[in-house]
């Protein structure tokens, strides 16, 4: 077996697949090889998989399938898999740094002290306990993120139409979510229905002063109309790890937006995570061999 390590996985992993056969991170031997490992830069198209004249198997290493054209992929004959649950608590942890830099002013305070600023009276804090969270989508991520939340004393409700019941929290309609919630986290993939789901209406609908937070995908966000609202304080702030492209358009508008807090997408990027995917990988690849021997 010939496997193609195309993105950056952990430095440990190229190692730990010797035993499946020849490993190799030259992407122009792509026609040769029968596995690509991917993340998010590779992007599966049609073109792509059309050069894979080999291929049988196509790993993401990550949750979304959304670089991948599965389809397409499936009708080739070609398995594809991603890694979906080793992620969680590596993007639920920075969902929820990214919460709570928000109420304890943690980036203008840092900005102000590089800048020599002592804004002791004029950053006012608040406190994330009795608040209500309301997560949209309560997958793995959204789970984490619960427990994480329940933890420092907040409500938390979410919106998710394919699930029934959840383990901790209460399940409500979007308008009720957008109604009641002080913070609400996006935790969907990018499909038909979450994309620009965070729009100049839905919006409207929620609390003013609401902080909205993103860890899911950059798409599901309607950039320009997010950033209307910050600059009226409608939204108090937009926490996210997630924009139109990797890395952002140099014109896209939350750059120069007030109270947007930005990391370089990041969610999974933990050595724990890295290690926790490299171990998935090796056993869909065990799997692999074993029916297809
Ligand atoms: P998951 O599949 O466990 O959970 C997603 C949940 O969303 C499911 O429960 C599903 O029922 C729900 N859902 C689907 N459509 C919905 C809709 N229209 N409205 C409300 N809920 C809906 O996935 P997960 O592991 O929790 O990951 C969630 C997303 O996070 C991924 O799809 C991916 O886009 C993103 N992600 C980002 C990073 C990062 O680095 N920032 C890393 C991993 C995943």
């Amino acid at each position: 077996m010939k496997i193609l390590i195309s993105d950056a996985f952990d430095p440990s992993l190229p190692a730990k697949l010797e035993v499946f056969g020849e490993v190799t991170e030259d992407k122009a031997r792509l026609a040769e090889v029968d596995v690509v490992l991917v993340r998010s830069k590779t992007k599966c198209t049609r073109d792509y998989i059309d050069q894979a004249t080999n291929l049988r198997l196509i790993i993401r290493g990550g949750v979304g399938l959304d670089n991948i054209d599965v389809e397409y992929a499936r009708s080739k004959g070609i398995q594809v898999f991603n890694t979906a649950e080793a992620s969680a608590v590596a993007v639920a942890e920075l969902a929820f740094a990214l919460m709570i830099a928000v109420p304890t002013r943690l980036v203008d305070g840092h900005v102000a002290m590089s800048g020599r600023k002592w804004l002791k009276k004029e950053l006012k804090r608040s406190e994330l306990m009795g608040k209500t969270l309301g997560l949209v989508g309560a997958g793995n991520i959204g789970t984490e993120l619960a427990r994480r939340a329940i933890a420092f004393g907040m409500r938390v409700i979410a919106y998710d139409p394919l699930l029934k019941s959840h383990e901790c929290v209460d399940l409500v309609s979007l308008d009720a979510l957008f109604g009641q919630a002080d913070y609400i986290s996006l935790h969907v993939p990018l499909t038909d229905s979450t994309r620009g789901m965070i729009n100049a209406d839905t919006i409207a609908q929620m609390k003013d002063g609401v902080t909205i937070i993103n860890t899911a995908r950059g798409g599901c966000v309607n950039e320009q109309d997010l950033v209307a609202a910050l600059r009226s304080a409608k939204v108090r702030a937009y926490a996210t790890d997630v924009f139109m492209s990797d890395p952002p358009d140099a014109a896209c508008p939350l750059y120069d937006a007030p109270n947007a807090i930005m990391t370089p997408h990041l969610g999974a990027s933990t050595r724990e995570n890295m290690l926790r995917i490299g171990d998935v990988v090796v056993r869909i690849l065990e799997d692999f061999q074993q029916h297809t021997a």
